[in-house]
């Protein structure tokens, strides 16, 4: 399994409601976070609906940290590429937000874009949202996907073409950034949130532009992009759910899927495939883990996923 979609699949975190209650309640989490204060350095709003959703299932309060431009670790509009991978981006604004209060508790979301890792060509949005607890020397992290992402762009010396792609994408909900000429054009014009604006930068964009076109492209800043915002919010969800799930043994925070075990069958050839039958959840610290059936998946795999009968 390639590593984005063993993130996909380790997902979701649901586990038997016996055991959840269980885990949750005083032998659980017995609010270790309550009303603690969590660094989260962000400059695009992002605590707006991360903070709520943490503050309903841990009880913690979510703190905009500010003075560290988290823009310098990479943009999407490609200034400024990310450097390694992106859980290390979202873990060195969670240390520096951390630094900058003072706090012992840090917080920082990375997005991605791309084509989605199982049908390929459809745009797709990957959240992750990082958790560092320097008491417990633990970290989890929440996860969001979608495929209801906006991420996309269009060249065009054609005002009315802008227009038909401003309202397929939503704008002005979902703002836009245009350039003249063509992706890597350094004159760009960001932040474009109504009607007026974006025509007045169409029109001086295409003035400059040498070859007559203008580069338009969807704003993926969190702030700019409702619906990469709700990707955001499901992540801090997933977060919730992790860190209220307690490992039975030694009870931390973060008992959640460590690892698929293979073994559903072909359909056609009746052999094992690679398709989990049940997930083992572990401890990050201890060595506890335990094994659980998946429930609600047919019985068997289609032949397109068998090695044997599709190698
Ligand atoms: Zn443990
Ligand atoms: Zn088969």
């Amino acid at each position: 399994m390639s590593a984005v979609l063993e993130v996909l699949a380790a997902m979701s975190t649901e586990i038997p409601s016996i055991l959840s209650s269980d885990r949750a309640g005083a032998a659980g989490l017995a609010g270790r976070y309550e009303n603690r204060p969590v660094a989260f350095l962000n400059q695009h709003g992002k605590e707006i609906v991360v903070g709520p959703v943490l503050a309903g299932g841990l009880g913690c309060q979510v703190e905009r940290v500010r003075g560290f431009d988290t823009d310098q670790l990479g943009t999407f509009t490609r200034e400024r590429p990310r450097s390694g991978t992106q859980l290390e981006a979202a873990r060195v604004k969670a240390r520096e937000g951390m630094r900058l209060s003072g706090l012992r508790l840090g917080l920082a979301s990375e997005g991605s874009f791309g084509l989605d890792p199982m049908i390929g060509f459809f745009p797709w949005n990957l959240e992750l949202l990082v958790w560092i607890d320097d008491d417990l020397e633990l970290e989890v992290v929440g996860v969001g996907s979608s495929r209801n992402t906006n991420f996309t762009h269009l060249s065009s010396a054609s005002w009315e073409e802008v227009t038909k792609f401003a309202e397929q994408i939503g704008f002005p909900e979902h703002h836009l950034i245009v350039r003249p000429f063509d992706e890597d054009d350094p004159r760009v014009r960001k932040g474009l949130a109504d009607w007026d604006t974006l025509r007045t930068a169409f029109e001086s964009a295409r003035e400059q532009s040498e070859n007559g076109r203008v580069f338009v492209e969807t704003d993926m800043r969190a702030h700019a992009n409702p619906k990469r915002m709700s990707v955001i919010a499901e992540a801090a969800e997933d977060l919730v759910k992790k860190l209220r799930s307690v490992c039975p043994q030694c009870h931390l925070p973060g008992f959640a899927r460590v690892k698929p075990v293979p073994g559903r069958r072909c359909e056609a050839c009746g052999c094992a495939t690679d398709a989990p039958v049940a997930w083992v959840h572990g401890c990050l610290k201890c060595p506890y883990q335990e094994t659980y059936p998946l429930e609600d998946v047919p019985k068997y795999v289609s032949p397109a996923e068998c090695p044997n009968c599709n190698p």
